[in-house]
């Protein structure tokens, strides 16, 4: 079962309308023009029940199979938003917004899942019900965990969830896959140091919150190399070390840290935040200082479920005739909140030799179309084959 012969007739259809979201980038929650893109799509396409504004911008879309035994509901989501960057590609339909950017190939994410809800619009070869879910702010704002929250999976009754990210480096319309956790748990921390600022020819009448950092900034790498478990992933990385005097004679009151901390597991993710915490605190009481700690947990580890992702990969084995087993990666992703409440799986698309996701010069492929169509059409049809 190669690629459906429908979606290599639609790929221009497909592609004109991913360029059309790739030269009208919105950012976050404000995807005000794709949404209602999205919205007047499906409504053309004659998908059974449209919903606007769920998760703030997101659109929910309903197509009913030609029969419904066993009342199985499917739900495939895109993501929508673009990123702050300034488009650097050159291309003809580079992005009408300075400042925004499709960057990360969700313009092509969007068109696709358009593509594959046209196609079972117009076929309905399927047993069930399929929800497409179109969702804002991947990039941070968690679009995904907002249209949890307005209770989209009760509503529409969906009982499994498959999303799909464009992969550059991978070869174009190949997939990758892995169970289990795949995407790290993204948090960040605000740290401040205090001590007693003076004159730096005196450090004996101060509290150097200079020294005292650095020292903090050493003994954080350590909960990587002394606390974590070898095997189990954790990064840990101070970004920003800003202290309140730029003068060569002052010794500062205060030094702010920021950074950010990547985990695969909810274990390793309190294991670092409690670490976090205990060090800054036990460094700063060395030397006389105090510290504040501000941990801020941001998306979940994404975690694939075991036979979803079994399920997955064949399907994606039968359109492409190969599914790799893909890496971990440390990139956070939001589809992380609906997979913590419905079974599911997560998968890459290959975008051929592009430059990186989050580059100016980045750009989806549209090659990559019929591949990632018939995939979603595909985990329809077989999941809940026809009984007509
Ligand atoms: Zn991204
Ligand atoms: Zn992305």
């Amino acid at each position: 079962m190669p690629v459906k012969n429908r979606f290599a007739e639609l790929q221009s259809e497909i592609t004109e309308w991913r360029r059309d979201i790739h030269e009208n980038p919105e950012i976050l929650f404000e995807t005000h023009r794709t949404s209602a893109l999205v919205a007047e799509k499906l409504k053309e396409f004659g998908c059974d029940e449209i919903v606007t504004g769920i998760g703030r911008t997101g659109v929910v879309g309903v197509i009913k199979g030609k029969s419904d035994s066993t009342g199985k509901v499917i739900g495939l989501r895109a993501d929508m938003d673009a990123l702050p960057i300034l488009e650097a590609t050159g291309l003809d339909y580079a992005s009408k917004t300075d400042g925004a950017m499709h960057a990360c190939g969700h313009d092509g994410h969007t068109a696709m899942l358009l593509g594959a809800a046209k196609y079972l619009s117009e076929t309905r070869n399927f047993d069930g019900t399929v929800v497409v879910i179109f969702q804002p702010a991947e990039e941070g704002g968690g679009g995904g965990r907002e249209m949890c929250e307005d209770g989209m999976m009760d509503r529409w009754n969906i009982q499994e969830v498959y999303g799909m990210h464009n992969w550059p480096g991978k070869p174009v319309g190949s997939f990758g896959i892995r169970a289990g956790a795949f995407f790290a748990a993204t948090d960040q921390f605000d740290i401040t140091l205090e001590g007693l600022g003076g004159h730096a020819a005196m450090p004996q009448k101060t509290v150097d919150t200079t020294v005292m950092a650095a020292q903090a900034v050493m003994a954080l790498q350590t909960i990587a190399s002394r606390n974590a478990d070898p095997v189990d992933q954790v990064v840990v990385s101070v970004t920003s070390f800003q202290t309140s005097s730029n003068a060569f004679n002052v010794i500062p009151q205060t030094v702010q840290m920021k950074g950010t901390v990547r985990t695969m597991s909810g274990e390793m993710r309190d294991l670092a935040e409690k670490r976090i915490n205990e060090i800054c605190a036990g460094v700063a009481a060395t030397f006389g200082g105090a510290a504040d700690v501000n941990y801020i947990r941001g998306y979940p580890a994404m975690v694939n479920h075991e036979e979803q992702t079994e399920f997955a990969a064949d399907v994606a084995r039968k359109v492409s005739g190969d599914c790799e087993h893909a890496d971990l990666v440390m990139g956070g992703e939001d589809f992380a909140f609906m997979l913590e409440e419905r079974p599911g799986a997560y998968i890459l698309v290959g975008n051929g030799d592009t430059a990186a996701v989050h580059h100016p010069e980045y750009n989806f492929n549209d090659e990559a179309i019929p591949a990632g169509c018939s995939w979603w059409a595909e985990i329809v049809e077989q999941r809940m084959p026809s009984t007509i």
